[in-house]
């Protein structure tokens, strides 16, 4: 179900451009509004559609397997810290569902740039960059020659 942009809601802001992994949302040159330049590369992540402040992007089924008068709407709503989906079937039926936002804050994870540079150390050892760190651990767990041992008569 690729997306599509409803053009006089759109403001231009371009966060559905900066968001979208399949890099398929741009910004129209000469209307200063976002649209989806290729559909068939849409990965249906809905990404852009919970992030367009303007709820102006919208998403369309194929209509060989969805055919018209279904819709699907998302809603994320940052203050209440949720995200909502209501799905609307062609014989009337409805179900909505109210989901808490998962991701972090935009701008609260750290950037390379604020870690040290690796030293000549650091590539002798098993752990990628910023880690443990990063994975709020002390350390990474290891395995000893004992652990093998276990339940061996
Ligand atoms: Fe890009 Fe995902 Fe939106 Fe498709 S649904 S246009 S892949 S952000
Ligand atoms: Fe337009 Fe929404 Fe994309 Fe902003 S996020 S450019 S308002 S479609």
């Amino acid at each position: 179900m690729p997306t599509f942009v409803y053009m006089t809601r759109c403001d231009g802001c371009g966060e559905c451009v900066d968001i979208c992994p399949s890099d398929i949302m741009h910004i129209d040159t000469t209307y200063r509004r976002a649209y989806n330049i290729e559909p068939n590369f849409c990965w249906e992540c809905y990404s852009c559609v919970k992030a367009c402040p303007q709820n102006a992007i919208d998403v369309r089924g194929y209509a060989d397997f969805a055919p018209l008068g279904h819709s699907v709407r998302v809603l994320r709503e940052e203050d209440k810290n949720t995200v909502s989906w209501k799905v609307k079937f062609r014989d009337g039926r409805e179900k909505n569902f109210v989901s808490p936002i998962r991701t972090t804050q935009w701008g609260s994870i750290k950037s390379p740039a604020d870690y040290d540079p690796p030293s000549a150390e650091d590539f002798k050892n098993q752990e990628l960059a910023h880690e443990p760190d990063a994975l709020h651990i002390e350390s990474l767990p290891t395995l000893s020659t004992n652990n093998f041992k276990q339940g061996v008569v």
